[in-house]
């Protein structure tokens, strides 16, 4: 089941297009302004968002700029005045994947939103879940399970190094490559710093990093039993 965000002002055609996602089997979350998207995007980890560019309170592609500025990824459909080319242009430019011009058939919304799932379900680097961690490999996201996790570039890095191959050992060297990829000066106990703010950050989702001595690291259930 995809999980949907719906950011659309006009209360007729956001109610019509949720009950629509909703009839194929989505979980859809309505925003009807800007602030309210950006805080619901940053809350919980959605598979795609359907965004109106026309809001009443912030600019749409202001608002994709900002979303995209915090490392949320999932792809996002612009919905766009018609003969707006400007728009489109600068909503593909500001980290759109995909517009449809009003009015559209739901038909072709529905068509354009697999596709975009397809793809997203092809990546590479698709959602990395942990029990109750979730993390975004690609844009860095990380929650426990509806709570955002805030995490620093580098430890993101870290994370996605140690979440790359659950269960398995990873060597401090990797983890200095991951988090400091053009020092190469870095220390080594500059690891340690970065692992301990990690740990501390990933308590509420049950997850910890475990040092095993002159072997290197890894993800761990707080219980103690290696993440498969
Ligand atoms: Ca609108």
């Amino acid at each position: 089941m995809s999980r949907l965000l719906l950011v659309e002002d006009d209360r007729g055609l956001a109610a019509g297009l949720g009950a629509a996602l909703r009839r194929d089997g989505s979980q859809v979350d309505v925003a009807d302004c800007g602030r309210e998207a950006l805080r619901l995007a940053r809350s919980a980890a959605y598979d795609a968002c359907i965004l109106d560019l026309g809001l009443p309170d912030l600019d749409g592609i202001e608002l994709l700029r900002m979303m995209r500025a915090s490392a949320i990824g999932f792809p996002v459909l612009v919905l766009t005045a018609r003969d707006a080319l400007g728009e489109r242009i600068r909503g593909l430019d500001a980290g759109a994947d995909d517009y449809l011009v009003k009015p559209f058939e739901l038909g072709e919304l529905e068509a354009r939103l697999r596709a975009l799932l397809r793809r997203r379900g092809a990546d590479s680097t698709p959602w990395r879940q942990f029990g109750p961690l979730r993390f975004d490999a690609e844009g860095g996201a990380a929650f426990a399970g509806d709570a955002p996790i805030e995490l620093t570039r580098r430890e993101a890095a870290v994370l996605e190094c140690l979440t790359r191959r659950p269960g398995r050992i990873v060597s401090k060297e990797a983890i200095l490559a991951a988090a400091f990829p053009t020092d190469s000066e870095a220390a080594p106990n500059a690891v340690e710093v970065q692992l301990s703010r990690l740990r501390r950050k990933l308590e509420t989702a049950g997850v910890t990093v475990r040092a095993l001595r002159g072997l290197g690291y890894r993800l761990e259930e707080t219980g103690g039993h290696a993440v498969q």
